[in-house]
C-alpha cells in the first residue's frame, strides 16, 4: 500500500522544517507523496520539489489559503497549483503584506500590555515573507517573556485576547477561482477545526472540488461523517497530519496517511481541469 500526506507547512510558512527535513521525516513516515500547503505562500514549493526529486518521492506542489464566507473563516487547500501563476502570485503577496503589517500590530498590542517583545524578533524568527501568529509565539517563548507556546496563545495570541488581530481573508469564493486558474484543485480544509459544515453547499455550488476528510484534528466519527459528506456530494477526499515540524510535540508528519487511491483520483480530476482550463 502506498501513502501520502496532503497537508504539510514549512519554514516558508509557520512549520519548522526546511524542504530538506520535510522530505526526510516523509521517508521516514513511509510516505510516497507528499504536498505542500503553507499559509498563503508557494514559495517552498520550488525547493521541496528538488528534495522529492532526490528521493524519487512524489510532490504535489499547493497552498492553504486563508478565506471567509459567511462570517466563517474557511481554510482552502490548493492541489497543483502552477507556482508560476503571475495572478496567484500578485494576489497572494498582498496576503502576505496584511500578514506582515498584522506582527506589527500584534506587537505593538503585546507593547501596550507591558510585553516588551520587539519586532525584529519575530521577524528574525520568522525569516519569511507568510508570518503567523506561531512565529509570534515562539519569539515569545525564545526571549523568556513568557512560559510556552499555549501560554502565549492562551493569554494573548488567540480571538478575544489582548494582542489578537484579526486577518484580512480572502472570499472563500475568490480563493477557488485563483485556484482553479492556476490549474488547481481546490478543498476544504479541516472543516471540524474550523466547524464549516454549513458553508459546505454554497461552496460545492461555486466549484469546490474537495474536502479533507482524515486531519490530525478529526475523530474517527468526524472523518467518517466527513466522507459521507463527500459521497453525497461527489467530493475529492483528501487527507493529511497539517504538520508543522517540532512546534509544540514531536512532528505529526506520518501519523495521518492518505491511501494513495485518493491521490489517483486527483490526479484524474486535475487533468479533466486542464481541459477545462484550455477550452477557456
Ligand atoms: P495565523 O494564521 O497567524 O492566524 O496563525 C494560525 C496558526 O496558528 C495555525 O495554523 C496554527 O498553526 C497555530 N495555532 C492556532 N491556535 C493555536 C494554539 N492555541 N496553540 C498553538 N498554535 C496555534
Ligand atoms: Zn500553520
Ligand atoms: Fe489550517
Ligand atoms: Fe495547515
Amino acid at each position: 500500500m502506498k501513502f501520502a500526506d496532503l497537508h504539510l507547512h514549512t519554514q516558508f510558512s509557520d512549520g519548522t522544517f526546511t524542504p530538506q527535513e520535510l522530505v526526510l521525516y516523509a521517508q521516514k513516515g513511509g510516505l510516497s507523496c507528499i504536498a505542500l500547503t503553507d499559509h498563503d505562500t508557494v514559495e517552498g514549493c520550488a525547493p521541496t520539489a528538488v528534495a522529492c526529486a532526490a528521493v524519487r518521492m512524489e510532490f504535489i506542489p499547493g497552498a492553504e489559503l486563508t478565506a471567509e464566507h459567511a462570517d466563517t473563516e474557511v481554510h482552502v487547500l490548493g492541489y497543483f497549483l502552477d507556482t508560476a501563476n503571475e495572478m496567484l502570485l500578485a494576489r497572494i503577496a498582498q496576503f502576505q503584506s496584511v500578514r506582515q503589517n498584522r506582527i506589527h500590530e500584534m506587537v505593538a498590542a503585546l507593547n501596550k500590555h507591558g510585553v516588551p517583545l520587539k519586532v525584529e524578533a519575530v521577524f528574525a524568527l520568522a525569516n519569511c515573507k507568510s508570518p503567523g501568529r506561531p512565529h509570534v509565539a515562539r519569539a515569545l517563548v525564545k526571549e523568556k517573556l513568557i512560559g510556552s507556546l499555549d501560554e502565549a496563545f492562551e493569554r494573548f495570541l488567540k480571538k478575544g485576547r489582548p494582542a489578537w488581530v484579526p486577518k484580512t481573508k480572502m472570499s472563500a469564493l475568490e480563493s477557488m477561482e485563483l485556484i482553479h486558474q492556476a490549474g488547481g484543485l481546490a478543498v476544504m480544509a479541516h472543516p471540524g477545526l474550523n466547524r464549516t459544515d454549513e458553508i459546505i453547499p454554497d461552496l460545492v455550488a461555486a466549484g469546490m472540488d474537495g474536502i479533507e476528510c482524515f486531519h490530525t484534528k478529526h475523530s474517527t466519527v468526524m472523518s467518517e461523517r466527513y466522507l459521507e459528506i463527500a459521497e453525497e456530494y461527489g467530493l475529492l477526499v483528501t487527507g493529511g497530519s497539517d504538520c508543522h515540524g517540532f512546534s509544540k510535540n514531536k512532528p505529526l508528519i506520518g501519523t495521518v496517511r492518505l491511501p494513495y487511491e485518493h491521490v489517483e483520483k486527483l490526479h484524474a480530476a486535475r487533468k479533466k481541469l486542464q481541459t477545462t482550463n484550455a477550452r477557456k
